[in-house]
C-alpha cells in the first residue's frame, strides 16, 4: 500500500510486472476442459483457455499513459520495449497468469439472447497496484474461445480505436467506466461487412488491453438464473458482495436486496451523467453491456450527441432507436428491472415485495440525478422553484435549433456578463448563435440572468460571483469529447499507418475542461463538419 506522499517505483519491464497473487476468481466455478464452443455449460462462471495472439507485423498504435503509471505501475517507457507490444499482442504472458473467458448471457433490444460470453477476450489475472487496488487485465481481440459462437474472436482496428479513446475520454470526463491501457495493430486480417448490407472487406485485427475492477455484467447473473443454476448465483452473488461491495455484511439476510439497490442507483447515477453530463449515447444497451459495477463497459457504436437531438441514435444497426439518447433512462431502468428478475430465485417472497417497491422508485431517482446534473452544468447550486422548466426550455430551444449539446453547454460557461443581453453580441460563440436564432432565447436568457442574480445574492460582489460561476460552470462542462468525426479522421489515418491523431486525440481527452492551443487550431471544439452528420457508425466491431 502506498502512504501518502511515497514515491511509486515504476516497473521497467515485463519481467518485473508479473501477477504476484492469485486471482480472486479461482475461488469461482471454471471450467477446466472445454476449447471448443460450448452452447450448453452449467454451472460454470468462467473457462479456462488461452489466448490466441496476433503474429504478423504487430504495431502499438496508442497506449494510455495514465493507465499505465496509475493502475499498471509501469514506467511509460515501457512501451518503446518489443515485449510490451507482444504482451498486448497476446504473445507473452505475464508470469503468474491465468487465463479465462467470461461465462454470461444477456438481453438483446429487449428480449433474452442467452448465452454470450467472452467471444473474444481473455482476463489474464488480477494485478493489485502500489495503491493496493486490484485489477482484472484482460485482452480484447485476443482469439477465440469456448463462448465465441460463430465469430472469429477478433477486434478490428477501427472498433478497437473507438474503445480505447471512448474509455480513456471517459474517465477524464468523470465518468465511472473500465479503462485501456494499450492497443496494437496487426497484419492479419478478418473479414467484417461493416454495415451489413453486403459489402464484405478485409481488416485488420487489432488487440486491446483492458482494465476494470471487474469484468461482471447483469448477464453474468441472468445467465445462471434463468438456466436454474441457483448453486452458482448465490455463490457469485456473494462473491460479487465480498469483493466488490465491503460495506454489505455477508450476514446480513438482505444482502440481495441491498446489493441490488446499490448496483441500481449505481447504475442511474451513470445513466444520469451520460444524459446530462455529457449527451452520451452507448449504442448497444444490452444487459450483457451493463457493469455490475455500474460502470460504462463494451464502447462500440457510441456517440457523443454534436447538434442535440433526444432522438439521436448513435449505432446506424439500431433502425428503431430502442438505444435512441432519450430512451437510455427508460431502457436502463428495463435494464434493472430483469438484474432484479435474475436475483428473484434468492429472495424470499416478502423481499421480492421490497425489491418491487425499489425498483418503482427509480423513475423517479432517475430524473432527479439528470435535473441535478443538468442545474450544475447551467451554474445552479441548487433547485429552486421553476428551475426544471428553465432547464427544460434550453433543451427545447437546442433541439429546435440543432444547438451543439458539448458547446451550447461550455459557451454558456464563458458568457460575459456584457453577453447576457438579449442582443449581445456573442463573438465566437458559434454554438449559441444558432440557438440564439431562436424566438425565445431573449426571453429565456432574461429569466436566466435572472435567476442567476439571486444565486448571487449572497455572494460579496458580483463581479466575484461571475469569476466563481464561470470556474464552477467550466468545470463541470468539458471543451472537448471525442466527437464522432475526430473518431473517424484518426481512424482513417491509423487504417494508413499513421497513429498521430490517434495519439494526439487521446492525449487531448486527458484534460477535456481545459482549452488547449493546439487541439484548438485542429478545429476540436469548433463546428463540426457538415460530413460529420452524415457519419454511420454500425456495431460491426
Ligand atoms: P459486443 O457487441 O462486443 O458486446 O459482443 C456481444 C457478444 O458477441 C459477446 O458475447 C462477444 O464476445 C461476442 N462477439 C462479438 N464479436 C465477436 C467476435 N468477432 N468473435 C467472437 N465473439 C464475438
Ligand atoms: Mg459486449
Amino acid at each position: 500500500m502506498k502512504m501518502e506522499g511515497e514515491t511509486v517505483y515504476l516497473k521497467k519491464n515485463l519481467t518485473e510486472w508479473r501477477f504476484s497473487q492469485y486471482p480472486k476468481y479461482i475461488l469461482l466455478p471454471i471450467d477446466e476442459n472445454h476449447n471448443q464452443n460450448i452452447s450448453n455449460t452449467k454451472n460454470v462462471v468462467f473457462s479456462e483457455v488461452t489466448p490466441r495472439p496476433l503474429e504478423r507485423n504487430i504495431q502499438l498504435v496508442c497506449v494510455s499513459e495514465d493507465a499505465l503509471m496509475n493502475i499498471l505501475d509501469m514506467d511509460p517507457d515501457i512501451v518503446n520495449r518489443e515485449e510490451f507490444a507482444e504482451f498486448v499482442a497476446g504473445q507473452k504472458l505475464p508470469y503468474g497468469a491465468l487465463p479465462v473467458a467470461h461465462r454470461y448471457g444477456g438481453h438483446q433490444y429487449g428480449s433474452w439472447a442467452g448465452q454470450l460470453g467472452d467471444g473474444r477476450a481473455h482476463i489474464l489475472g488480477e494485478y493489485v497496484n502500489s495503491q493496493g487496488d486490484r485489477w482484472q487485465i484482460q485482452l480484447k481481440g485476443s482469439g477465440q474461445t469456448p463462448y465465441s459462437r460463430i465469430h472469429d474472436g477478433r477486434a478490428v482496428l477501427r472498433s478497437a480505436i473507438r474503445e480505447m479513446i471512448g474509455c480513456e475520454a471517459c474517465h477524464f470526463l468523470g465518468i465511472p467506466t473500465t479503462r485501456a491501457a494499450g492497443l496494437v495493430v496487426s497484419d492479419e486480417t478478418v473479414i467484417r461487412d461493416m454495415y451489413y448490407n453486403g459489402n464484405p472487406r478485409r481488416e485488420r485485427a487489432a488487440v486491446m488491453l483492458r482494465l476494470a475492477p471487474s469484468w461482471f455484467r447483469f448477464g453474468s447473473l441472468e445467465i445462471l438464473s434463468k438456466n436454474g443454476e441457483v448453486a452458482v448465483l448465490r455463490q457469485l452473488s456473494d462473491f460479487i458482495i465480498k469483493e466488490y461491495f465491503p460495506d454489505i455484511h455477508l450476514s446480513d439476510e438482505n444482502r440481495f436486496i441491498r446489493l441490488f439497490s446499490e448496483i441500481a442507483h449505481r447504475t442511474l447515477d451513470l445513466v444520469a451523467k451520460w444524459q446530462a453530463g455529457l449527451g452520451f449515447t452507448h449504442g448497444l444497451l444490452n444487459t450483457d453491456n451493463m457493469s455490475l459495477l455500474g460502470l460504462a463497459i463494451d464502447y462500440g457504436p457510441f456517440g457523443f450527441v454534436d447538434s442535440y437531438d433526444g432522438g439521436f441514435v448513435a449505432n446506424c444497426s439500431d433502425g428503431e432507436g430502442k438505444y435512441a439518447l432519450g430512451k437510455q433512462p427508460d431502457v436502463v431502468i428495463w435494464n434493472v428491472g430483469q438484474l432484479a428478475n435474475a436475483l428473484k430465485p434468492l429472495l424470499t417472497s416478502s423481499q421480492q415485495g421490497h425489491m418491487s417497491h425499489i425498483l418503482k422508485t427509480l423513475d423517479t431517482y432517475c430524473k432527479n440525478k439528470i435535473l441535478e446534473t443538468f442545474l450544475m452544468k447551467v451554474g445552479l447550486k441548487e433547485e429552486r422553484w421553476g428551475d426544471e422548466q428553465l432547464v427544460e426550455k434550453l433543451l427545447d430551444m437546442m433541439q429546435q435549433t440543432g444547438a451543439d449539446f458539448t458547446s451550447t453547454f461550455r459557451q454558456l460557461a464563458e458568457l460575459e456578463p456584457s453577453e447576457m443581453v438579449h442582443e449581445g453580441k456573442l463573438e465566437d460563440k458559434w454554438s449559441l448563435k444558432r440557438l440564439s436564432s431562436h424566438p425565445s432565447w431573449g426571453c429565456w436568457l432574461d429569466q436566466y440572468r435572472e435567476r442567476l442574480d439571486k444565486e448571487a445574492v449572497d455572494a460579496n460582489s458580483l463581479g466575484l460571483f461571475e469569476d466563481e460561476r464561470r470556474r464552477r460552470m467550466c468545470s463541470v462542462n468539458p471543451v472537448y469529447v471525442p466527437r464522432n468525426w475526430l473518431l473517424q479522421e484518426a481512424i482513417a489515418d491509423a487504417e494508413k499507418d499513421d497513429f498521430q491523431k490517434v495519439r494526439f486525440l487521446l492525449e487531448t481527452m486527458r484534460n477535456p475542461y481545459e482549452v488547449q492551443p493546439e487541439a484548438e487550431r485542429r478545429g476540436f471544439s469548433a463546428q463540426p463538419p457538415q460530413w460529420a452528420f452524415a457519419l454511420k457508425i454500425s456495431c460491426s466491431t
